[in-house]
């Protein structure tokens, strides 16, 4: 018996985005994987709370909407829009969607910085240094070099009276968090990166601008000439987001079980935030991920080497469905992603035509040709075993996050199920032995049905086709186990055209 152990609640979140033109691959492949966690914790049964939105505040969105010429709300009105049209064109089931300029939010932030600063945690000082409008952040004199950030922005001094946040105070607590739960900063080497970093010494950080500077932020509760610094706002959507710690929300799924994030953005996540929780005494997430780059032909995905991948362009063109399996397959999670034209077109081919598309193609054929006279009956033979043991291997990769190799498994039960039928020959079954014809069927449409479910949480539209082909309608969609059943008893088999066209590349 297979243990697909699930939690009874599960909590995920992307980060919040802000993003000045159009969003890239990298954006769609950290909201399509949480996606694909939050879809196969449902269909295990947990009760999911997937979180994404919006990052609203800062220099940055101030001057773009200046920039535009419009007026700042009405400028991030449009973004908003443009964001929730492409997460419903990807396919993004996600349950809330914040901004930071909504009112509650802005109430949160403001009651915590009034906490931390009644603790003592917040103190005016003087700010000299640099201050990146790209990253949002203050930089030392270690981290910029010519005038340039560690990413490479524009930084400017800056020079001012402002608050700061006693993150010093902090650091030999963190350090002995991390290594009491060697989980919750993860991949390894994220984790590695950031123990050395905070080793090296935390200075305190500058929590506040003046208003006159960067009047788009909340206003510190303490001080109405200055506003808060973006990243304090900014990490705590994921608290606000759940309605404040009083709220129902907030005992059902605080804290975040998983957070996802680009390895951009790891170290506000790895330092900033759970300290700041600590300070106002939050338990803290329980996994903060940082997976790698995406490398597109060979090379950094940049616009000058005109090699950026947007995802609308291959949404329109192939469907969401091919699009979201081929960079999920195509990043070793945790690592570095390579995106190409090549092998795009491979995967599609090789993957989705000829191994999953043929199979349900092949066996849907071959069962009608019987299933005009009967339903199969029940079978089970060692076969069925292995399937039920690829389930659980599936699930334990799942746990481990280990999602490209979760895919691959899927992908070895498509050739299993391919061989399966090549050593069956059922074809000769039909004329010969209708005996074992309708076991060996049964055998395979039961498999199948298993296979649709495995891919339903990456191929959100083609599942459920292959449900429709196997004679399952929507009230047998609530025949969601994982688990070698009796479902595909007395099924009527439908077969309809081609799950997946092959693509042809034109020279
Ligand atoms: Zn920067």
């Amino acid at each position: 018996m297979n243990n697909l152990d699930f939690p009874k609640k599960y909590y995920i979140t992307t980060p919040i985005y802000y993003v000045s033109g159009k969003f890239h691959l990298g954006h769609s492949y950290t909201t399509v994987v949480a996606d694909i966690f939050a879809r196969y914790y449902r269909l295990l049964g947990s009760d999911v709370f997937y979180l994404t939105g919006t990052d609203e505040h800062g220099l940055k969105v101030q001057q773009a909407a200046e920039d535009e010429k419009k007026d700042t709300k009405e400028f991030l009105d449009s973004l908003v829009d443009y964001t929730k049209k492409v997460w419903k064109d990807l396919d993004i089931s996600y349950d809330y969607f914040i901004r930071t300029t909504d009112k509650e939010h802005k109430k949160t932030v403001q009651e915590i910085a009034q906490k931390m600063f009644e603790k003592g945690d917040i103190y005016k000082g003087s700010y000299k240094g640099y201050y990146c409008k790209g990253c949002e952040s203050f930089f030392t004199d270690k981290d910029v070099s010519e005038n340039k950030c560690p990413i490479g922005h524009e930084v400017t001094i800056e020079h001012e009276d402002a608050y700061f946040f006693k993150l010093s105070k902090y650091q030999d607590w963190l350090l002995k968090y991390i290594e009491d739960n060697p989980k919750f900063l993860s991949p390894e080497s994220n984790k590695n990166e950031f123990v050395s970093f905070i080793k090296n010494g935390l200075e305190d950080l500058c929590i506040s601008r003046h208003k006159e500077k960067v009047p788009w932020g909340i206003e510190l509760p303490f001080d109405k000439e200055h506003t808060i610094y973006v990243w304090l706002d900014a990490l705590f959507n994921y608290y606000s987001a759940l309605g404040g710690s009083d709220s129902e929300k907030f005992k059902q799924y605080w804290p975040p079980d998983f957070q996802l994030m680009g390895r951009d953005i790891s170290r506000f996540h790895a330092i900033y935030w759970p300290i700041f929780l600590k300070s106002i005494d939050v338990s803290l997430p329980k996994q903060e991920f940082a997976h790698g780059w995406w490398m597109s032909e060979g090379k950094k995905m940049s616009k000058s080497f005109g090699n950026v991948v947007y995802p609308e362009e291959y949404i329109e063109k192939f469907g969401s469905d091919i699009y979201r399996y081929y960079i999920v397959k195509e990043m070793p999670f945790g690592d570095e992603g390579q995106f190409s034209k090549k092998s795009f077109v491979e995967r599609v081919n090789s993957d989705l035509v000829s191994s999953i598309g043929n199979l349900l193609s092949r066996v849907v054929t071959l069962a009608e040709k019987r299933n005009k006279e009967n339903g199969f009956n029940f079978f089970k033979d060692s076969f069925a075993e292995e399937i039920e043991s690829k389930i659980q291997i599936i699930h334990n990769h799942y746990k481990e996050y280990e999602l490209s190799k979760a895919i691959n498994e899927i992908l070895q039960m498509s050739y299993a199920l391919n061989k399966y039928v090549q050593d069956n020959k059922p074809w000769d079954l039909l004329k010969e032995d209708l005996e074992k014809f309708d076991q060996v069927m049964y055998v395979l449409l039961e498999s199948i049905r298993i296979l649709a479910l495995e891919l339903s949480p990456i191929l959100t539209r083609k599942w459920t086709e292959i449900f429709s082909q196997l004679g399952l309608d929507e009230s047998n969609l609530g025949h969601k186990r994982l688990a070698f059943t009796n479902t595909m008893e007395g099924k009527t088999i439908k077969k309809q055209g081609h799950l997946f066209e092959k693509i042809e590349i034109k020279e």
